[in-house]
């Protein structure tokens, strides 16, 4: 049997019908760029999440820069940010050519809440929480330590749409949150997408218009902005996702239940959950001292695990100018060489995933 890590045919099958219907009302309707698609999932969005207002964007990476650049901050300030995150976190922070102070992960491969005080300095001015692989932070201490240092917060929600911290939904925590609906991700559309959420109506006012060339009335430019929208395509899409986001969510926790309970590999070391902290499993990652190994040996079998991420952020070609030698974050990287996602994708079969827990027990 063949399995690949991810696929996204099986997500738009779920609900071909109901797709296929929103593209041809969206098509049809003679309006394609902000229009009463965008509305209402901005609105929807806004409701699923728990906050006053949710602005479409064109992709994860603009929701990040532009929520960090209408924070005010830019070239000396410094910006915490976990070590272990996908690279767009840490270019939110760079492209506004403000600096990223990196704090290790802890066992849940969340930021460590315990590191964090150490690297407040005068420059700080904001952490960058990123609940990566689906498990959202452990956001009571952080917000303490935030209000403490008054910091802003700024959430990556990339990959945590609808994951809670003692009942409070991802997103909801920070001066603002930011969300890629790139189609892997748990809310994925057909091609780019984001979006930024805030509950400060002004911020969210400077936002709305900076994403639209400084416009806020047509062809009336206050600030000189840029072009970052979400498509009606796109945000039609994604409401008829949004309406079944529980239930793939759902999904996703007995799949991974299932590898949780029958994976009993003692080479495998399983992802943990906080307590208080729930996982919408954007991966399920495991770890092992043979990871390498692991990868040959599931690809000779004809299956595909793939390592989310190699090589992390401050180890980068892309970040040699920020002269942070290897060794320096040596849990992050030690987890880099020993991390692995297992196969997970919406409409994943029960023979499938018994495959997969086959192949890797036998390892
Ligand atoms: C995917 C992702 C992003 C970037 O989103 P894009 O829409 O691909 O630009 C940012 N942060 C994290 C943690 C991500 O996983």
């Amino acid at each position: 049997m063949k399995i690949q890590c991810n696929r996204l045919d099986r997500g738009f099958e779920m609900f071909q019908a109901e797709f296929e219907q929103k593209a041809r009302d969206v098509l049809r309707s003679g309006w394609y760029i902000m229009g009463s698609e965008v509305k209402e999932f901005e609105q929807e969005f806004a409701d699923y999440i728990g906050v006053e207002h949710c602005i479409g964007v064109a992709n994860g990476l603009d929701a990040l820069w532009i929520a960090v650049r209408m924070l005010g901050i830019g070239a000396g300030d410094e910006v915490i940010v976990q070590a272990n995150t996908y690279i767009a976190s840490v270019m939110g922070i760079t492209i506004n050519g403000a600096t990223p102070v990196f704090v290790e992960p802890d066992i849940y491969n969340n930021i460590d809440p315990t590191k964090i005080e150490e690297k407040i300095t005068k420059k700080t001015k904001a952490i960058m929480v990123v609940h990566l692989y689906g498990q959202a932070s452990k956001m009571d201490t952080i917000v303490e330590i935030a209000n403490r240092y008054k910091l802003k917060i700024i959430e990556d929600c990339a990959q945590s749409h609808g994951a809670s911290f003692n009942g409070k939904t991802t997103g909801c925590f920070g001066d603002v949150a930011c969300f890629s609906f790139y189609p892997t991700k748990n809310l994925g559309a057909f091609g780019d997408g984001g979006a930024i959420m805030t509950s400060n109506a002004e911020l969210a006012n400077k936002i709305r218009t900076f994403r639209n060339y400084g416009s806020d009335k047509k062809y009336h430019f206050k600030v000189v902005g840029i072009n970052s929208r979400l498509d009606e395509i796109h945000a039609g899409l994604l409401r008829v996702r949004l309406a079944h986001l529980d239930e793939l969510i759902r999904g996703r926790v007995i799949l991974c239940a299932k590898y949780d309970s029958r994976i009993v590999n003692p080479r495998i070391e399983k992802p943990l959950i906080r307590d208080g902290a729930t996982s919408v499993w954007h991966q399920y990652v495991i770890k092992t001292d043979k990871r390498d190994e692991l990868i040959e040996y599931l690809a000779e079998r004809e299956i595909q695990a793939i390592i989310h991420y190699p090589i992390p952020p401050h180890l980068s070609e892309a970040y040699q100018d920020l002269g942070i030698e290897q060794g320096s974050l040596p849990i992050t990287e030690k987890d880099a060489l020993q991390i692995l996602s297992l196969p997970l994708y919406d409409g994943m079969t029960e023979e499938e995933l018994d495959y997969v827990i086959g192949a890797v027990n036998h390892f």
